[in-house]
């Protein structure tokens, strides 16, 4: 599903590489946390598999596809079939739940009714579908970044990228969105999160891969 050769990956010429060197194979089906210290390189990884970033060096192959070579004109397709959840939401303020999870869908040119009954059943299963018109700022944290997993999980993608999803949260609350995560790897999405929480990690034990200095330095599975 995800192969990485020999990636590097420097945002500027002679900082050091915030990506040195990485290999990596992620089956379909995984889920693997991505760990390590602040400036490890999680977020520029996430980043490089969605392509808001281009490696330097190396090959990126998504669902077989050299997502390296791709022009900006197939980024779009691209991002159809990968959800992507960041720690501060990135919800729109101005527009409602339902408006929000329904973007994805819109940009994607689907039907109205499509739209609606994907969005309230999406809504559904992370417990919203009783405040469709209610807005980000009306809700808890916990609430808006259930908003934000709709809203990636609305497209049915094939992989979910997470880049520090619970760091806001309390303990509780990152229960339950750690359920949302399990439940769509359960129906067959690739998952990538990358956490600092040990705890989640302890509580939900899966594939890990530690990075340090934008290297590899573990990639085990309890
Ligand atoms: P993490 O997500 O593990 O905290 P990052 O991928 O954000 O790590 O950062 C890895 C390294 O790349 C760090 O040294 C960071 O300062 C650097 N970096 C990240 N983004 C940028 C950027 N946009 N411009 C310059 N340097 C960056
Ligand atoms: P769980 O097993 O986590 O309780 P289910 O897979 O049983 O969840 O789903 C509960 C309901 O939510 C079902 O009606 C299902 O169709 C719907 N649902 C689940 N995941 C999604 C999704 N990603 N998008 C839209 N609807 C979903």
């Amino acid at each position: 599903m995800i192969q990485l050769y020999n990636v590097c990956k420097s945002y500027q010429k002679d900082s050091s590489a915030a990506l040195h060197n990485l290999n990596l194979k992620i089956p379909k089906g995984d889920f693997v946390y991505i760990t390590g210290p602040s400036g490890a390189g999680k977020s520029t990884l996430l980043k490089l598999l969605y392509c808001a970033e281009k490696p330097n060096r190396g090959q990126i192959l998504v669902n077989g596809q050299n997502i390296t070579r791709i022009g900006t004109g197939h980024i779009p397709l691209l991002r159809r079939r990968t959800g992507i959840v960041f720690q501060d939401f990135k919800l729109l303020e101005n527009r409602t739940l339902f408006e929000n999870v329904a973007f994805p869908l819109e940009v994607q040119g689907k039907k109205r009714y499509e739209i609606s009954n994907k969005v309230y059943q999406t809504l559904k299963h992370v417990g919203l579908h009783g405040k469709l018109h209610k807005y980000p700022l009306q809700l808890s944290g916990g609430e808006q970044q259930r908003v934000a997993i709709a809203r990636a999980l609305v497209i049915d993608p094939l992989i979910l990228l997470a880049d520090e999803p619970t760091g806001n949260l309390d303990f509780e609350v990152t229960l339950g969105i750690v359920d949302l995560f399990k439940g769509a790897n359960a129906r067959g999405t690739t998952v990538l999160l990358a956490t600092h929480n040990r705890e989640m990690i302890r509580r939900f034990p899966r594939r890990v891969i530690a990075l340090e200095n934008g290297q590899l330095v573990d990639d085990y599975t309890p």
